[in-house]
């Protein structure tokens, strides 16, 4: 049957056994699945995925460099991964955020890589910018193909790329940022999140400039924040902070170790007309800091816990809850008696059961009962596609401490 087709296809042939988890849609095939490569596919070239018995599974991208050798953009044999193809996947994408943050604000994640059928991408919108990032060989290699459709789907003003990001070392690929299309995007790009107003660094941000992620748990915890004090750890921009201002906190609190980032929270305060003199900015090393307020007996009633990703592969797993552990101890023994921890953990190889259970054993050795009020997790601009669970990064717990 298919065995005969476009023999000038090189293709990926996997060992016996080992096309489950292709058969269940799972995107990726891992270096150990594979028996043997016909034809010899550059880094990037799309590829035809067989069976033992050579049988067509599916297509995607190659990459001998990657553990992971193979990410597959579709299980159709008829379907060729040409232009229109990547033009139907940017559709699509584009299609399943019209029905959701358009209300809410003008920055959110337009592709969000494989949960969108594009393995490696990654496109936010904030205002009248894009920026893309590029995680794999594949999307590198279709990147002008993209930013041409971008142009042409979503006209955008202008399009920057942030493809700075640590895993592109483990496809084999050097940083890249900088304009791609358009005009070149303001210092500071204005936003709106739930009426809230933020500038935005698309140059030099964070991941593409702002945590688009946190935005419906900023909401959320925002909701316990009237007449409360409140500590933002690891606040970057203050974000968090900003909704808890708004929300009617008594007074906010941000920390974290860059002072640049306790500006630009400031700034955030008073763009939004929020700025008081009891608001406070502590920069410093989170766990030095919590750790002297609390020698010092200064107490909160609502504390915010985002840290930076702590578990950058298996072997950091035990590290980080290590780390996840010491955080929300400090967390909750800052708590005044019913007092409010919104705590996260984005590692997405720390489970939400795993943290739970870290929270929990927090919550015990520092004698503080908590209860879990409302489940967290990305936003749904970063949804998880069912076929694969890994997409799945971001959690948290919003407990009441006794
Ligand atoms: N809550 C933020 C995002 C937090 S990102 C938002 O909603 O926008 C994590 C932040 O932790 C970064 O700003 C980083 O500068 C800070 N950070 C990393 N390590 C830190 C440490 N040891 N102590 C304090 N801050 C730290």
């Amino acid at each position: 049957m298919s065995k005969h087709r476009e023999q000038n296809t090189p293709s990926v042939t996997l060992k016996p056994g080992r096309e489950k988890s292709v058969r269940q849609r799972h995107p990726w095939i891992f270096s150990g699945a594979v028996a043997s490569v016909q034809g010899t596919p550059s880094p990037g070239a799309v590829v035809d995925v067989r069976a033992a018995d050579g049988s067509f599974l599916a297509r995607g991208y190659f990459n001998p460099r990657s553990q992971i050798v193979v990410r597959l953009l579709t299980w159709e044999e008829h379907e060729a991964i040409d232009r229109a193809f990547w033009e139907r996947r940017l559709r699509a994408a584009l299609a399943r955020r019209d029905a959701l943050t358009h209300d809410a604000t003008n920055a959110y994640r337009l592709v969000f890589a494989e949960s969108d059928g594009l393995p490696g991408l990654i496109v936010d919108r904030y205002d009248r910018w894009l920026v893309l990032q590029a995680l794999t060989w594949g999307i590198a290699t279709a990147k002008p193909l993209l930013v041409e459709l971008l142009q042409e789907l979503v006209a955008p003003r202008g399009i920057y790329e942030r493809s700075d990001v640590d895993v592109r070392a483990q496809e084999g690929l050097e940083p890249s940022t900088g304009l791609l299309a358009g005009e070149e995007p303001p210092e500071k790009v204005a936003i709106v999140e739930h009426g809230l107003h933020f500038a935005v660094d698309l140059r030099h941000g964070h991941k593409t400039g702002f945590y688009l992620d946190q935005r419906e748990n900023r909401r959320a915890v925002a909701a316990y924040a009237a007449g409360r004090d409140v500590l933002n750890v690891f606040s970057y921009t203050g974000a968090f902070a900003v909704y808890a201002a708004a929300h009617g906190a008594r007074s906010v609190t941000n920390l974290d170790s860059s002072t640049e980032a306790l500006r630009a929270a400031e700034e955030h305060l008073h763009l939004n007309g929020l700025a008081r003199e009891t608001d406070r900015a502590l920069a410093g090393d989170a766990f030095q800091v919590l750790r002297a307020l609390k020698e010092q007996g200064e107490r909160f009633d609502l504390v915010i816990l985002d840290p930076p990703k702590f578990a950058f592969s298996r072997g950091q797993v035990l590290a980080a809850t290590r780390g996840y552990k010491d955080i929300n101890m400090l967390g909750l023994s800052l708590l005044r008696p019913g007092g409010i921890l919104a705590t996260f953990s984005c590692s997405g190889l720390v489970s939400e059961d795993l943290f739970q259970k870290v929270v929990f054993g927090a919550s015990l050795d520092v004698g503080r009962e908590a209860r879990i009020l409302q489940r967290l997790g990305q936003g749904p601009d970063h949804p998880v596609l069912l076929t694969f669970p890994e997409a799945a990064y971001l959690k948290g717990f919003l407990c009441l401490v006794d």
